[in-house]
């Protein structure tokens, strides 16, 4: 919206009818680009959020809609103030009531490292305090991990262009002049908000769809397909270095029996149970994934063949030595499992290494079930 100086009430009626921000007559460049830069932003980040909604909708997903088309105001939202007027942060806090909840902090070098302690939504930076540079708050909070992604606003003094421009060229989200208008301050501040707040939904949609798409949903251990790209990566390591890998490839015997005693359900219990005893049994750079049905398998870098050979017995024995109790009135399940072990050799591809170790389990298999066998 673009408003004339004088018309104060034009620019109410005109955010309460929805304009997301506003320019005043005369329009300068400098905040022409900001105002579309920072809006543009805003906008890319509603679509590509409402693009995932509609792809993982398509997949079944059931997802959370209110969050994608809420184009309200955050009220939740944490905001850092820094400047070292206390007056000023006080008529901020009065301009801000309402939008969230809000800490001050008044200046000091360190002000940016501070900043990283805790998880904010908006940071407004004042870029003329007398002891503290504002600029290198801002550039500080723009290079670490934590705040790197936190949308920053500036307060900068009437007429201080160049101040302006190298603080927009260090990725400052948007600013405000002094003598701040309390109703732009307030657009300005609702629009980081939001963008805040789809750019968090974002983030936590690519990670929920990077775990269903490497785990399996009974066990929660890696999917068989995470575990081949996977060893593909640790096996040219293992190589390169001239390190052992080897890999246990796991069958739960008569798994089918379980099923048909106490039924898929049961059955599924029991792979969970399984998943657990495994995890328990390994080290964190181990890596196990559900291989298919009833089958599971270990990965372990790093580790010669009869260090493997051990680790299989042990987790053999876990199985054998404890039955699988659900208190189920037919009582606590007794299983055994069976299992393959093979080191990776020079130039093997993992499905060359897997297949190696599935021969040595069907040998397990054929010598009677509950065995750990070596590939030869
Ligand atoms: P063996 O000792 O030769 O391995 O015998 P087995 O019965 O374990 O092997 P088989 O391959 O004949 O049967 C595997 C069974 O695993 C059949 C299938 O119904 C069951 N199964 C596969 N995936 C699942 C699952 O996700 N949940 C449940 N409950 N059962 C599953
Ligand atoms: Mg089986
Ligand atoms: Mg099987």
């Amino acid at each position: 919206m673009v408003t004339a100086l004088d018309q104060p009430s034009d620019r109410v009626t005109g955010l309460e009818a929805g304009a997301d921000d506003f320019l005043t007559k005369p329009v300068q460049d400098l905040a022409l680009f900001a105002r579309v830069r920072s809006l543009v932003r805003l906008k890319v980040m509603m679509d590509e959020l409402r693009n995932r909604k509609t792809t993982g909708t398509s997949l079944g997903w059931d997802d959370d809609d209110a969050v994608v088309f809420d184009t309200s105001v955050p009220t939740d939202g944490t905001i850092l103030i820094v400047d070292e007027q206390e007056r000023v942060m006080e008529r901020i806090a009065k301009a801000l009531d309402g939008v969230g909840e809000l800490s001050f902090m008044a200046g000091g070098d360190d002000a940016a490292e501070r900043a990283r302690e805790k998880n904010f939504d908006l940071i407004i930076v004042s870029l003329t305090m007398r002891d503290t540079d504002g600029l290198r708050v801002c550039s500080k909070l723009r290079s670490f991990e934590e705040t790197r992604h936190v949308p920053i606003l500036v307060m900068v003094d009437d007429g201080n262009t160049k101040l302006l421009v190298r603080a927009l060229e260090m990725g400052v989200n948007d600013y405000v002049v002094r003598p701040v208008d309390k109703q732009e301050f307030l657009a300005r501040v609702k629009t980081q908000l939001k963008r805040k707040r789809f750019a968090d939904k974002l983030w936590e949609n690519f990670h929920l769809s990077m775990q269903l798409a490497t785990t399996d949903a009974v066990t929660g251990l890696y999917n068989r397909h995470y575990l081949t790209s996977h060893m593909d990566t640790r096996m040219q390591a293992a190589q390169k270095h001239g390190k052992d890998l080897s890999v246990l490839m796991m069958d739960i015997d008569h798994f089918k029996a379980v099923n048909d005693t106490y039924g898929h359900a049961v059955g599924d219990l029991v792979l969970k149970e399984f998943a657990t005893r495994i995890e328990r049994n390994i080290r964190g750079v181990d890596l196990a994934a559900r291989y298919g049905g009833e089958e599971f398998v270990v990965m372990m870098p790093e580790t010669p063949t009869d260090w493997a050979t051990m680790i299989g017995n042990r987790l053999r024995e876990e199985v054998s030595d404890n039955s699988f109790d659900f208190e189920l009135k037919e009582g606590a399940i007794s299983i055994t499992v069976s299992i393959g072990v093979a080191t990776s050799k020079d130039g093997q591809t993992p499905a060359q290494l897997l297949e190696a170790a599935d021969k040595a389990l069907y040998e397990a298999k054929a010598a009677g079930r509950n065995k750990v066998i070596v590939a030869s």
